[in-house]
């Protein structure tokens, strides 16, 4: 595989080379069955293997302990903005949400479809640039939950460390960060990440949850719509993305090869931070985030002229240097160096913005 650039999309983003060829090598036939792996029936053995390679993957790496479920669900993150509060928010209760961009705001308003929604903290009148200090976070000690996104795909911030909810179960949106680092999974009641990014293909969610948490859904609720259905059938109620959990299990085969999430920790810390000393370098970059909920994940900055942000972009393209683009909501550069995004191309970034700085700066 010559012909790769460095992607630095947002996702779906990179995934490992290594997982593409072995997805390549069992085309059009998995060893031993004659089929690939998108002939396969979902109630097969081949896929009851793979579908527990996946999950003992993630228990794996997230040290789950028993009273935890692995569930594979369709949807995207986006359904979960709204499946967390049905299956977790009463009539009567209220929800704490702390808005740290637009898919925590998001989170929030589809919350307010079925319940009380109390905003903890939001950092929106500093556009986002920050997550809040647990100082900030102004809690309902009687909450169902309390909702945080805990790497700000759009902004470049991430969560240092997952604030204490003092009891109340805590609900991630770790679409951008999941497994990126190790996760201390007895302080959240629910996490959910779309795969997308640091798990595999788009098609699958996962949400990892506490067992405690699956009975409080009203009864009313559509069969779909209820994680109990996934934890009963585990996650075969009806035909599952099976293509995406494949790869899942691949992917999440690869970091524990690698070493698990302090390694993954360790090089991404060592990613991000050779991007942000460039950044922090000259005036000609400027980190867009606040140094203190900098994120490790999506490296965000911009340069001194919308038009100079523009030629960036494109020059980088021509180098190799692909997706850098900011969202269109913030503009400027987001450099998105998830798990399987190697250092070199963080290398190839760092001497690329050395040279642009050289001829336009
Ligand atoms: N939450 C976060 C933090 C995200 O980054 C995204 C997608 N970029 C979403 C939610 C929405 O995910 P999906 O498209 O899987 O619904």
């Amino acid at each position: 595989m010559t012909d790769r650039v460095f992607n630095f999309g947002a996702g779906p983003a990179v995934l490992p080379v290594v997982v593409l060829e072995q997805i390549r090598e069992h085309f059009p036939s998995l060893p031993g069955l004659g089929m690939s792996v998108l002939e396969i029936s979902h109630r097969s053995k081949a896929f009851a293997d793979i579908l527990s390679a996946a999950e003992m993957n993630v228990r794996e790496l997230a040290e789950l302990p028993a009273n935890y479920h692995v569930l594979f669900l369709q949807g995207g993150a986006t359904q979960q903005f709204a499946m967390v509060p049905m299956n977790l928010l009463p009539k009567q209760g209220v929800a704490d949400y702390v808005i740290t961009g637009s898919w925590a705001k998001k989170a929030a308003e589809e919350a307010r479809k079925f319940g009380l929604v109390r905003v903890a903290a939001t950092t929106e009148s500093e556009n986002y640039v920050r997550v809040p200090g647990a100082a900030e976070l102004n809690q309902d000690a009687d909450a169902a939950y309390m909702h945080i996104t805990s790497n700000n795909t759009i902004y470049g911030t991430q969560w240092p460390s997952m604030p204490n909810t003092n009891g109340v179960p805590l609900v991630v949106d770790a679409s951008s960060d999941i497994f990126s680092r190790p996760l201390y999974v007895t302080n959240h009641g629910l996490i959910y990440a779309g795969a997308q990014k640091n798990l595999g293909p788009a098609g699958v969610t996962l949400v990892v949850m506490k067992d405690e948490l699956v009975a409080r859904a009203p009864l009313s609720l559509p069969t779909l719509m209820r994680y109990e259905t996934y934890v009963n059938s585990r996650s075969l109620h009806n035909t599952p993305p099976v293509f995406a959990v494949y790869v899942l299990s691949l992917v999440t085969s690869w970091i524990r090869e690698q070493g698990g999430l302090e390694e993954m920790a360790s090089r991404n810390k060592r990613k991000a931070a050779k991007l942000y000393a460039h950044i922090d370098r000259t005036d000609f970059y400027r980190g867009t985030s606040h140094p203190a909920s900098r994120s490790d994940m999506n490296v965000t900055f911009r340069l001194p002229t919308a038009d100079l942000d523009a030629q960036f972009v494109s020059s980088a393209a021509d180098n190799g240097l692909v997706g850098l683009k900011g969202h269109r909501s913030v503009g400027g550069q987001r450099a998105s160096i998830y798990n399987a995004f190697p250092e070199d191309g963080v290398n190839a970034l760092v001497d690329f913005m050395g040279e642009f700085e050289r001829t336009n700066g």
